[in-house]
């Protein structure tokens, strides 16, 4: 497994001499042709093609957010689940970040969820 700077993910797919090319993770669930080329100390020395996703540091920087307004919002009984929410909007600053949020139902859901256990 190989990952690159943004995060990406590549697969191992063959080597020739001092070469090792490796195609993205993604290729056969998304169909993105993106590869790159490492040298024998792992360094990257060629990416070629255009993901066709976004990276998983997006998604992962979207689940912290989530957890962190989550947790606010369990422990803030009085926070309305709806002002969380747009709290949660609010601090997804772009479309690719807003593109991988919850569904909003399951996340007020899960505050209701997270209430009820934390009163016992
Ligand atoms: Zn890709």
């Amino acid at each position: 497994m190989l990952i690159d700077e943004q995060n990406f993910r590549y697969t191992k797919k063959w080597a020739k001499n001092d070469r090792t090319f490796w195609q993205c993770a993604e290729r056969d669930s998304r169909k993105c042709s993106a590869r790159a080329t490492t040298i024998p100390d792992g360094k990257i020395t060629k990416l070629s093609g255009e993901h066709n996703h976004l990276s998983d540091i997006v998604d992962l920087c979207v689940k912290v957010k989530e957890r962190e307004i989550l947790n606010k919002a369990v422990k803030e009984s009085k926070l309305a689940p709806r002002e969380a929410l747009a709290d949660l909007a609010a601090s997804l600053n772009t479309p690719a970040m807003m593109s991988k949020m919850s569904n909003s139902s399951n996340f007020i859901r899960r505050i209701h969820y997270g209430r009820k256990v934390n009163s016992g």
